[in-house]
């Protein structure tokens, strides 16, 4: 059994505020940190590539895999953990902080690096995405990160997906060399403005985040500058970077939420933007909020940030400032064409792109679909249906060749409904046994 190597292992940690364990084994430690690491949500990898080497071990092939490891041992792809639950930061809404009264594990490089490789060699994981509380520094725990990717990568060839975590305010060298053996690394932008972690995360400043943000993106400009010229250039981070944001700890309205995350792309060249909605812990402090942020809020969240990334909308479009919410009882796109009678009805075989991404129930992909087959011939509403289109919703803002919205069928679906259906849906809690997270209900 590959966990006897590890029978019993000493270790200390260099801080000061911390009660420390004298003894754990590596399964102790794997149960604590495998735990902790549930509330990152920002560990898909989808646009990841690194092909097998001859002699390496594994590869990484462009699926996406988002799962975590789970304590009873259960097939996973990604061996999601922290390096270590012990902080020296006292962010208000994380667990980890280092007033939190849990019990602490910290894994040594080798053990993280060990792990990895005997959890792919039994096909459990296809990657380890790694992340860590803050200790001694930013630049002792970015060494420590680091030093995984690196041991994996050069000393075991390992080819398989590896996601880093940085560490806000670490020395550029650190990011550089992390670069070079992760497929894809993040630093966790933590809440939507610079005030709401002046109130919840005060260690944390929105312009340290940015610059590691900016420091991500600069460097994979230039190799990815150098690639052009030459395919022997190394690569630096290819998937990209992401961050994550706790969203319904604070009062940060989803405009603010949009705005912030807009800009993040747009400067920064993100791949994904993680919203996780806050979800109250025992014993958390007084100024969070009692009751988790809804599920159905991150799911609008998500759809708007869709929005905004494939289908031209601006982010400031799906709100207004009387109304920074979204609406929790219909998509956001469905909101904007309700609010924009003008619009509509638009033709599905004579309107450009553009147009056609505006209409509520037909995706990008079935836009690009429709402006194929339309220059061959014009297409129904059965058409639609035949490409899955959600055509009940569609019908009101479009002309097809067989159907024209009538004056009261497009007014009906442009009254904003004064009934929200958040009231009559169940929230299922992430991390309880039966729950959103495990599939069971
Ligand atoms: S730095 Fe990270 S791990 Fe530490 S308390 Fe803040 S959010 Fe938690």
């Amino acid at each position: 059994m590959f966990l006897s190597f590890f029978a019993r292992i000493f270790y200390t940690v260099s801080c000061p505020r911390i009660q420390l364990p004298t003894m754990m084994t590596v399964q102790q430690k794997l149960e604590i940190l495998a735990d902790a690491a549930k509330y990152d949500a920002s560990c898909a990898s989808s646009g990841a590539k690194r092909a097998a080497t001859p002699g390496g071990i594994g590869s990484t092939d462009g699926t996406g895999i988002c799962h975590s490891y789970t304590p009873d041992g259960r097939c996973v792809s990604l061996l999601k953990i922290l390096l270590t639950n012990f902080c020296t930061y006292d962010c208000v809404f994380c667990v980890n902080r280092v007033s939190s009264d849990i019990r602490r594990a910290r894994f040594a490089p080798e053990e993280v690096v060990a792990l990895t490789l005997d959890f792919y060699k039994r096909n459990y994981i296809e990657g380890l995405f790694l992340s860590s509380g803050i200790i001694q520094s930013p630049d002792y725990t970015m060494e420590q990160l680091v030093a995984v990717a690196r041991i994996l990568r050069q000393v075991h060839r390992f080819g398989g997906y590896i996601h880093l975590k940085t560490i806000p305010g670490c020395d550029p060298k650190l990011i550089a060399e992390a670069g070079l053996f992760a497929d894809r690394l993040s630093a966790n932008i933590e809440l939507p403005t610079q005030q709401d972690l002046v109130q919840l995360a005060p260690e944390k400043k929105a312009a340290v985040i940015e610059s590691t943000m900016g420091e991500i993106a600069t460097r994979k400009d230039e190799a990815d500058e150098d690639r052009r010229k030459s395919t022997l250039a190394p690569r630096f981070a290819a998937a990209g970077q992401s961050t994550q944001m706790v969203i319904g700890a604070t009062a940060a309205t989803d405009r603010e939420i949009l705005s912030t995350a807009t800009h993040l792309y747009s400067a920064y060249k993100l791949r994904r933007v993680y919203y996780t909605g806050f979800s109250p812990y025992p014993e958390a402090d007084t100024r969070l909020p009692l009751k988790p942020a809804p599920l159905i809020r991150e799911h609008r969240l998500y759809q708007s940030d869709w929005l905004v990334r494939f289908y031209g909308f601006q982010a400031s479009e799906l709100t207004t400032p009387e109304n920074p919410s979204l609406s929790l009882s219909e998509d956001p796109k469905t909101t904007w064409a309700k609010a924009h009678p003008e619009f509509f009805p638009i033709d599905i075989n004579s309107a450009p792109r553009e147009a056609l991404l505006r209409i509520p129930g037909i995706g990008h992909k079935n836009v690009d679909r429709i402006l194929s087959i339309r220059r061959y011939h014009l297409l129904t509403l059965g058409d639609l249906r035949k490409l899955h289109v959600r055509v009940k919703d569609a019908q009101p803002y479009c002309i097809a060749a067989d159907h024209l919205p009538s004056a009261p069928l497009l007014a009906a679906a442009t009254t904003v409904p004064d009934t929200d259906l958040v009231a009559a849906a169940t929230q299922l809690d992430l991390f309880a046994p039966l729950s959103a997270l495990t599939g069971s209900v």
